[in-house]
């Protein structure tokens, strides 16, 4: 199945082809006749499977063909896609430039924690395209420096990270200042009750896509668990590194305190690593990616949520050196690897006190995950379970759950400590680019599900009834 036959038009077509996509991936496929068609979208599908095209592709089209509802000389908002993170808005609009490069279409990304002005001054000179994570946003729409009346088309991009990382009250408020009819894309990874709420409310007769069952494990991406003692994983680490030679490693840590500390004894053991997470600042960030893809650097240590939307094609090996807190949180992380069609290696180094945490990821991904016990590294068969939360308070780490102030938020979404200095807004002294600030992030609400059953990941059909029942758009 080639491009050609998705109606997509010929500006397109040859941005496509420019870009070496010889065929569509599964979401593409579905995806771009369905949105063609001007409906509502309800799609599984995660990061990796090529969604960003599939619904770029055909909203460049449509906006294209369709004649703008101007009501006035200024080009107006036509699409907005929102998305949780600002390294993820940032690709995705890179991605409406890249397949929009042959239409005459304008799109901008904004974002918390940089200026405002620019982003002023580019809605004045006219988008039709808004990429955005919600808390910068809303503030453009407090200050009417957005004007968002004429939209046509809305995004949810990663809609299940969005509502984990607390950002469903900015959702609801956004959704209230749209026009009434539209169309409305949603996406989201993983479908859990809150999800499907969201759904309900916001779409209209959906169309059902979900693809890449990947919380079914990917076929794709290798897993296998490596058993180990809690005290032992960084030396377990460096060993698996050294002698299978591993070059491009991302490296999943549960605190970045936890990233930090294993970045720098990864040094020591002569591994050239990096920790990346929401307090380092954006341009030390962007340096740690740029290396991490250039692969001058052999390992990424990065947090669940500093993580979210690196888009690295093929990237060879994911190390949860801990296990997430959130079972969903596990395919998010292996989604990193074995990308569109890439084989991928995704390893767990699990210790006693994780065996819950692995009994829930099996349960979602509903199948048990290979062990291979390393010779040397053999885990005590004596050795009692702690508490990771305790443990991790103990240490001074940012675990608990804190309510925002109002207003407040990290950069990045990232849990603000008791404490620590306010930073949404501020700029780090000496950074070519400010840290994010997105001041619509909440603090890092990864742990709400724990204890709870796993969500039932592909759970469309459950999405579908609420959906299909629904006509009443909570808007
Ligand atoms: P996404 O899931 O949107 O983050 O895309 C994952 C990666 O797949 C991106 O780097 C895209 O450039 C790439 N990609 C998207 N569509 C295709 C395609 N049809 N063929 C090959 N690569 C693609």
């Amino acid at each position: 199945m080639s491009f050609d036959s998705l109606g997509l038009s010929e500006p397109l077509l040859r941005a496509v082809n420019e870009l070496g996509y010889s065929s569509p991936t599964p979401i593409q496929l579905q995806a771009i006749p369905a949105v063609l068609k001007g409906g509502d979208l309800l799609a599984g599908a995660q990061t990796g499977t090529g969604k960003t095209a599939g619904f770029t592709l055909p909203i460049l089209q449509r906006l294209s063909q369709l004649a703008p509802v101007t009501g006035g000389a200024k080009r107006p908002v036509r699409a907005l896609i929102l998305t949780p993170t600002r390294e993820l808005a940032a690709q995705v609009e890179e991605s409406v430039r890249a397949y929009g490069k042959y239409l005459k279409l304008r799109s901008t990304v904004m974002f918390g924690g940089v200026g405002i002005n620019p982003q002023i001054e580019a809605l004045r000179r006219g988008v039709d395209i808004v990429v955005a994570t919600p808390g910068r946003l809303l503030d453009h729409m407090q200050q009417k420096t957005i004007d968002v009346s004429k939209l046509e088309i809305l995004v949810l991009d990663e809609a299940d990270r969005m509502l984990d990382m607390g950002f469903i009250h900015e959702i609801k408020r956004v959704l209230a200042r749209l026009p009434e009819k539209r169309q409305n894309l949603l996406f989201s990874a993983t479908f859990s009750d809150e999800i499907k709420a969201l759904a309900d409310g916001l779409l209209d007769s959906p169309a059902l896509i979900e693809v890449a069952r990947r919380n079914t494990t990917a076929e794709t991406v290798e897993q296998k668990i490596h058993p180990v003692d809690r005290d032992r994983k960084r030396e377990l680490l460096t060993h698996l590194i050294r002698t299978n030679n591993w070059f491009q490693v991302l490296v999943f840590t549960r605190t970045k305190h936890g990233a930090n500390r294993l970045a720098e004894q990864l040094g020591k053991d002569g591994i050239s690593a990096l920790a990346i997470h929401g307090n380092k600042s954006q341009s030390a960030r962007a340096r740690a990616l740029t290396e991490f893809k250039n692969q001058t650097l052999q390992v990424l240590v990065a947090t669940d949520i500093a993580a979210r939307g690196i888009d690295i094609d093929q990237l060879p090996h994911v190390v949860n050196f801990d296990l997430p807190k959130v079972p969903e949180g596990y395919v998010h992380r292996i989604g990193r690897t074995g990308r569109a069609g890439a084989e991928g290696e995704a390893v767990s180094l699990v210790c006693v006190d994780e065996h819950q945490l692995l009994r829930d990821i099996e349960r979602l991904i509903k199948g048990p995950i290979p062990h291979e016990v390393i010779p040397g590294f053999e885990p005590d068969p004596n050795a009692k379970p702690e508490p990771i939360q305790r443990r991790s308070q103990g240490r001074g780490q940012a675990q608990g759950r804190q309510a925002p102030r109002n207003g407040e938020a990290r950069p990045n979404g990232e849990a603000r400590r008791n404490g620590e200095p306010r930073r949404d807004g501020g700029r780090p002294s000496g950074e070519a680019r400010p840290a994010n600030g997105n001041n619509g992030g909440q603090p890092a609400r990864d742990g709400r599900n724990n204890g709870k059953p796993a969500a039932n990941p592909g759970a469309l059909l459950g999405g579908r009834r609420n959906a299909e029942r629904s006509s009443n758009r909570g808007r």
